[in-house]
């Protein structure tokens, strides 16, 4: 990375600068170079990814006690800099397990974060279904009591990992109250009978997702992750912590496509003078490098205040990931203009960038939801 000033940030502590510095020369050699999978050899690649992770010792931030958001946020921009699978890779691992690490029993814990850590179990998160993305409290997946146990009816879409998991964690409707109030949180093993693969949905850029199907899928009461009726609770608790982590991750494609940017337009010569000499080229690399440290004041402001006020950080995660992600997303446009064509060839990694930045806008709450979640914010203080 071309920029690492931020590192000197107040907010930031010298065990982070190290973390951070190791990571970026690791994740350089290590996953810096690899090629973007197929749908074919997708899920072997992801499950590399994991495995490398692991041998790194690179997972053990997302299992910590307490979470550290600060580390969480510096290994996604950091991986989403080199290789954004590898950043979907780290991610997964803990915003599958977030709800356990966060809410679940000295049993679910000791049973999943240690393979979360050391690779062996690949984890995911279920909260969307058709008819429940942006609107939590529409789940209408079912967790009927049975004996001392539940058993789930329905189905979850658009979820990463799914079909390359060994667990999720699924919201259900157990109906202790209306709407939001009548959810709770399961761990599911994937091989549980009654859990199936329905579909693997293709998207833009590489990314394992699937819709699953729970028809009759029976699991113990020890699989609830907190108290029954707290589903919601849960869910939100754990995007609370992972939300700012997305900007994170924005932000370090960003910063790669400055990098890219840069790079070019001090090599091309137009007009009889290197690229960066016009005023509108310049111009332009300022909005871009003004919107990174921009983002970049935010993502690491909400993760200060989770780890260091504490609490929930509603207002300011929000605004982390709607900055981060609409700015990523202008920044890589920028970036793919100023290399011409050279920027739509499909292998440049400027026009790689344009396609896997899309996904970020929309999922765990698309911009729309943070405007929202922000101006209540706002209006209640
Ligand atoms: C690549 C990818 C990975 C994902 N991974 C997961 C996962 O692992 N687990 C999981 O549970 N889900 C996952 N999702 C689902 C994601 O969280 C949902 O797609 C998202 O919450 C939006 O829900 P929706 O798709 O149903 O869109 P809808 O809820 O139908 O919203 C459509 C659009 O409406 C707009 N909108 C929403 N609310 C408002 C509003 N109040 N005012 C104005 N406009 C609004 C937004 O632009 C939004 O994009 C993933 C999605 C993608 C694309």
């Amino acid at each position: 990375m071309a920029d690492r000033s931020y590192l000197r940030w107040p907010f930031l502590d010298d065990a982070h600068r190290t973390f951070a510095e190791e990571l970026d020369a690791w994740a350089a050699a290590s996953v810096g170079g690899l090629e973007q999978p197929g749908e074919d050899d997708l899920d072997a690649h992801c499950r590399d990814l994991v495995a490398r992770l692991a041998d790194g010792g690179w997972l053990a931030p997302v299992v910590a006690e307490p979470i550290d958001v600060r580390s969480l946020c510096l290994a996604r921009e950091t991986f989403g800099y080199h290789h954004a699978l590898a950043d979907f890779a780290f991610a997964m691992q803990g915003l599958g397990s977030g709800a356990i690490s966060l809410f679940g029993s000295a049993e679910l814990r000791d049973r999943y974060l240690p393979g979360v850590a050391d690779g062996a179990l690949i984890a995911a998160f279920a909260l969307s279904e058709p008819e429940a993305g942006s609107d939590v409290a529409q789940i209408a997946l079912t967790a009927t009591p049975d004996g001392d146990g539940f058993v789930l009816d329905g189905t979850k879409t658009w979820i990463s990992n799914g079909g390359l998991a060994d667990f999720y964690t699924v919201f259900a409707r157990t109906g202790e109250g209306p709407g939001a109030r009548g959810l709770s949180a399961f761990v599911v093993d994937a091989d549980t009978p009654g859990l199936r693969v329905a579909e693997r949905i293709p998207v833009l850029a590489p990314h394992p997702l699937a819709r699953l199907e729970f028809a009759g899928c029976r699991v113990p009461a020890s699989q609830v992750v907190g108290s029954p009726g707290e589903g919601f609770k849960v869910a939100m608790a754990t995007l609370d912590v992972f939300r700012s982590t997305v900007g994170a991750a924005a932000l370090g494609f960003a910063r790669r496509a400055l990098d890219e940017a840069l790079g070019r337009v001090t090599a091309r010569e137009l007009f009889g003078a290197p690229m960066a000499e016009l005023p509108l080229v310049q111009a332009k690399l300022a909005e871009m490098a003004l919107g990174v440290d921009a983002s970049a004041l935010l993502v690491y402001r909400a993760a200060w205040t989770k780890d260091v006020a504490g609490g929930r950080v509603t207002r300011e995660a929000a605004m982390a990931k709607l900055h981060a992600t609409e700015t990523a997303q202008r920044v890589i446009d920028d970036a793919v203009q100023l290399c011409g064509g050279l920027g739509v060839t499909a292998a440049h990694t400027a026009s790689r960038l344009y396609r896997e930045v899309r996904a970020l806008r929309i999922y765990e709450g698309a911009s729309e939801v943070q405007q929202l979640v922000i101006a209540r914010e706002v209006l209640r203080q």
